[in-house]
């Protein structure tokens, strides 16, 4: 057992009690009121953070207003934006240790591990985005207008950052999932205000001084703290915010949708999903199995587009289905400070229980538990889980479970793998594990999510864009697609 040492910067950013950061200022709560933060390793208290009132939302959104209005913000050339970005991504890679052990001790994902994916992942989107910041075209048209035969006109269209942002993210990947955010907000010369996860703010309020640090002016990017029903419900309802960007759960998309509708704020949702891994007879079982086992097991399962639904070509089911057991039995769950740990603990106390009701009903429907089906304590740790024996219309296929547990079904042919990995509310991802290319490619376009892999599992890459089919959700991020969503069109005809 090998126990990561914490940075000395680490301790005090806990013990320094952060604060969020509204305008240019670093404040407590108007009220004064905190939130408890949890290790989730052992259920010990963290730190506090502050509880957001409504008015210190306000003030953020007020502050952030005023930067994309009327500062020097909104006159930055897209060079100054492309370096300021670069700034950004420099100063996280050179605190990228510090960035880890906080998720670590906040999420209770591997630190580690959260260094190399994570924070690395954020750095080299944010990379990507700077890119993007000065290659962002409008075009000109030749227009005929045919009420005006006699006139002449120059028409061009702009594309303008969309003004305002409120960002609501959720606790698995909390930078990774900020910073698609944040990237191209800044890109695109919008401003920002953060709702982190009630869970899971560390990241976001390091980040926030980081954005100081690399010389954004004040209010481009604001932090609060807070719980979604208060501090997130009062971003979503905030008439001075042009676009919203949610990361979370498809109930509270769907809520938030309909309140963005209600005003016409801009919004992208990216929220639940229930992604099939599909694997055929000719696929290479032992890459497959392992493969199946990562995208399920992966941050504990709680991951957007997980490959919770394994679905294996009859004659070989039961082989797949053992060796993903014995990948799982042979996991080690601990600390995510713990180096030789493959499995930390689940986000909370809450989640477990969510997570422990899915096994228990599963078991209660005579379903069998293949591999694990345990939890222990302290920290909200339950071990890997394999669930066979259960029907396609079973809430444990049909639901979101958003942990480390995976049901296990097996098909005949082409046609009933795809009917059954396209039977769901969801459609976030999909995997095929094949290397018969015609049947690869004659299933690629029937597959109704977002993204597909072959032959992997939530790969991702910063120019592919990440989103939803069906309750997954609405829009897309990374790529050029999510500058179109920080930007708005407009149309300008010059009569001569
Ligand atoms: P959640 O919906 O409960 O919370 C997400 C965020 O919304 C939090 O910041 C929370 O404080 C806030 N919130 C809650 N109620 C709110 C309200 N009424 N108004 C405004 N904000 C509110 O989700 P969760 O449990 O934190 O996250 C897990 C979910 O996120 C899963 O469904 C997962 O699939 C999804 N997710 C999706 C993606 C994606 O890219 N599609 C990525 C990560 C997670």
């Amino acid at each position: 057992m090998a126990i990561a040492t914490l940075l000395p910067a680490t301790t005090a950013f806990i013990q320094r009690a952060p604060r969020m950061l509204i305008g240019a200022e670093w404040v407590e709560a108007a009220d004064g009121q905190t939130m408890p933060l949890r290790n989730p390793a052992t259920g010990e208290q963290l730190c506090v953070v502050p509880r957001a009132t409504v008015d210190d939302v306000d003030r953020a959104v007020l502050a952030a207003r005023q930067a994309f209005d009327d500062s020097p913000w909104s006159r930055t050339r897209p060079r100054e934006r492309q370096n300021l970005l670069w700034k950004l991504a420099d100063l996280m890679q050179r605190d990228a240790e510090l960035l880890a052990q906080l998720e670590c001790l906040n999420n209770g994902k591997s630190a580690a591990v959260a260094q190399v994916m994570d924070v690395q992942l954020a750095i080299d989107f944010l990379r990507y985005m700077a890119g993007w910041a000065t290659k962002i075209e409008g075009s000109s048209v030749e227009v005929s207008v045919p009420l005006m035969p006699d006139q002449q006109f120059h028409s061009f269209i702009r594309r303008e950052a969309v003004g305002v942002v409120g960002a609501i993210v959720a606790w698995n990947f909390p930078l990774l999932l900020a910073c698609w955010k944040l990237g191209p907000a800044l890109a695109t010369g919008c401003t920002v205000v953060l709702k982190p996860a009630d869970e899971t703010p560390l990241t976001a309020l390091k980040l926030a001084e980081l954005v100081q640090e690399a010389g954004y002016p004040d209010g481009v990017f604001n932090v609060v703290t807070g719980t979604g029903i208060t501090a997130g419900a009062a971003l979503t309802h905030n008439p001075l915010v042009d676009k919203l960007t949610f990361t979370g759960s498809t109930a509270v998309g769907k809520e938030i949708g309909k309140i963005a509708m209600d005003s016409m704020t801009r919004v992208t949702l990216e929220l639940g999903g229930k992604s099939p891994t599909i694997v055929m007879a000719d696929a290479d079982l032992g890459s497959a199995a392992a493969g199946a086992a990562s995208a399920i097991f992966f941050n504990q399962g709680q991951v957007c587009c997980a490959g919770s639904r394994l679905y294996v070509q009859r004659k070989h089911f039961d082989k797949v289905v053992a060796d993903i057991a014995g990948i799982a039995n042979a996991m080690k769950l601990g600390s995510g400070l713990d180096t030789s740990v493959d499995m930390g603990p689940l986000i909370s106390a809450r989640q477990q229980e969510r997570v422990w009701r899915y096994i228990e009903m599963g078991r209660e429907s005579g379903a069998t538990i293949a591999c694990g089906g345990e939890q222990f304590g302290p920290g909200y740790f339950v071990k890997p889980t394999v669930i066979v024996d259960v029907d396609q219309q079973h809430s444990l296929v049909q639901e979101e479970i958003f942990g480390p547990v995976l049901v296990a079904i097996p098909f005949d042919d082409e046609a009933d793998a795809l009917r059954m990995a396209n039977d769901s509310p969801y459609g976030l991802g999909a995997s095929i594990w094949s290397n018969d290319l015609a049947a690869v490619h004659r299933m690629i376009p029937r597959i109704k999510s977002g993204s597909v892999w072959v032959n992997c599992h939530s790969a991702l890459d910063p120019a592919l864009p990440f989103g939803g089919y069906k309750m997954s959700g609405v829009g897309r991020e990374m790529g050029y697609a999510a500058i179109e969503h920080y930007t708005e069109l407009k149309s300008v005809l010059i009569k001569l």
